[in-house]
């Protein structure tokens, strides 16, 4: 069978100062590593045994209706604004709607320079790729929104990140790629009829009843609160939450040197350049408020009477802080078995979270453990643990069914670091099978599987990966 996509592309049709119009580099000898077929299906696209998958996801092969094109953004990165990025190594091939009537990016990443490359050669190596495969799928997975990984390739050539390594390609599915940044690119410059533009066409693509710029302001706030305290449920550190890694659908975008923690630590930090700690676990609230006044500030050109817009907008972001808390409160609640919190259930929580910081528990399977038993095995001090549980116990003896609820919010598996890092080294010598086989145990994070058993241990001393990169 033919390959079709159903493409459909309306970024394409906005004015070119959005976007510059080229096509991927090719590359010598694209093989496809892995297809997801389940996320084609929902795309919609059909004949996916053509044997031509490889070079068209490798950008060698442009399939019909595809029109590639570069996104122009801008940014903070680390609090210092770049007035201009953009796509250094990616290529928006099109849009589908698919089968539930949502239209989705369809964009390849590692695919070849591009107007916005600055430095950088405009293309990925394998272990970003394999990463950022496995990671989002099974972010989505958790129930976490997030961009999709739709193909992995190889590109036969070989890139270098101070050694040479295997290159490849991912095709990534989002909602959009529209960023804070993409706003802060014409707010900046004082293109101000782009700027109108772009929020006529965020408004209609991901929220049709926002008429006004506060109206989306407040719901991309609600989105973006509730999506960083579901990361902070599962111990998620996104590393880089720069304003340009930020999207306005809500939606996790940008796997570079995100990691989940193994055991808890509310300062941990996993990348290399995040040297201050700006992005470090429990500092993702209060960036998120950061990123948002950001978007606040590109958005006031918008609004007839700037002081008002001023004084409206920063009521919403402050307001940021309650909705945290509200998120916060109902998913750790959840993941401790219970359905309806108050206040006083955040002080439960919050001893517990004491507890396994200086009990260097493993935060995943310690809440695991509260439902499946052996919670107090994962304490260097076990006895510190039983105060606490006692009292636990007495507060959801009146809960309907707490095991169920902690077994939904709480999953046995992850993708640990260290399991990603010796997953990406198998690979660079050719064996793809960890790959394979921590995309299949992860499609199903809160199912036990006692034949993977190996994938829910907590990293050795030796294993610990101290560090990630953004490759
Ligand atoms: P990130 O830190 O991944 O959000 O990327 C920041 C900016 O650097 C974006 O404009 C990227 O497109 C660009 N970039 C990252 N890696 C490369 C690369 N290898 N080649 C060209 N541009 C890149
Ligand atoms: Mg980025
Ligand atoms: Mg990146």
């Amino acid at each position: 069978m033919t390959l079709h996509i159903p493409f459909d592309n309306s970024y394409a049709r906005l004015p070119g100062d959005f976007y510059t119009r080229l096509k991927p580099t090719p590359v010598s000898a694209p093989r496809l590593i892995a297809f997801n077929e389940a996320l084609a299906e929902e795309l919609g696209i059909t004949g996916t045994d053509d044997p031509r998958l490889g070079p068209v996801f490798a950008g060698n092969v442009l399939p019909d209706g595809a029109d590639p094109l570069a996104q122009l953004y801008a940014g903070h990165q680390f609090g210092g604004f770049s007035p201009q990025l953009g796509d250094g190594r990616a290529h928006l091939l099109g849009e589908v709607v698919g089968r539930d009537g949502i239209r989705r990016d369809i964009q390849l990443k590692g695919s070849g320079p591009t107007p916005y490359s600055r430095r950088g050669d405009g293309r990925a190596w394998l272990g970003p790729v394999l990463r950022e495969y496995v990671v989002s799928e099974a972010m989505h997975a958790l129930g976490v929104p997030t961009s999709r990984a739709l193909a992995a390739v190889r590109t036969g050539e070989d890139i270098y990140r101070e050694r040479p390594l295997p290159g490849a390609i991912l095709t990534r599915v989002a909602q959009s790629h529209i960023r804070v940044g993409t706003f802060q690119v014409f707010s900046s410059r004082g293109q101000y009829e782009d700027l109108q533009t772009l929020f006529d066409y965020t408004a209609a693509r991901h929220y049709p009843g926002a008429t006004s710029p506060d109206a989306l302001l407040q719901q991309v706030c609600d989105r973006q609160a509730a999506l960083v305290m579901q990361w902070m449920s599962f111990g998620f550190i996104h590393g880089v939450m720069n304003t340009d890694n930020c999207t306005l659908s809500g939606e996790t975008i940008d796997y570079g040197p995100c990691a989940f923690i193994d055991s808890y630590d509310p300062g941990q930090v996993y990348s290399s350049i995040d040297r201050h700690g700006r992005y470090a676990y429990a500092a993702q609230a209060d960036i998120i408020i950061w990123n948002m006044a950001q978007l606040a500030t590109a958005l006031v050109p918008l609004m007839p009477d700037a002081d008002a817009a001023v004084e409206r907008f920063t009521e919403i972001v402050h307001g940021m802080a309650d909705t945290l808390r509200r998120e916060w409160l109902t998913r750790f609640a959840a993941k401790i078995g219970i359905a309806a919190p108050t206040q006083d259930d955040g002080a439960l929580i919050g001893e517990l979270l004491d507890l396994m910081h200086k009990g260097q528990a493993d935060f995943t399977n310690t809440f695991r453990a509260l439902a499946d038993g052996g919670a107090r095995d994962q304490f260097t001090d076990p006895t510190a643990f039983d105060a606490w549980e006692t009292r636990w116990r007495a507060r959801i003896e009146g809960e309907d069914d707490p095991k169920a609820l902690m077994r939904h919010s709480n999953p046995a598996f992850i993708p640990r670091n260290h399991r990603i890092e010796q997953m990406i080294s198998a690979a660079v010598e050719g064996d793809e099978r960890a790959f394979h086989h921590m995309r299949g145990v992860l499609a199903r994070p809160y199912d036990d599987q006692p034949e993977a058993e190996e994938l829910r241990r907590p990293p050795l001393p030796t294993e610990v990966v101290p560090a990630t990169f953004c490759g």
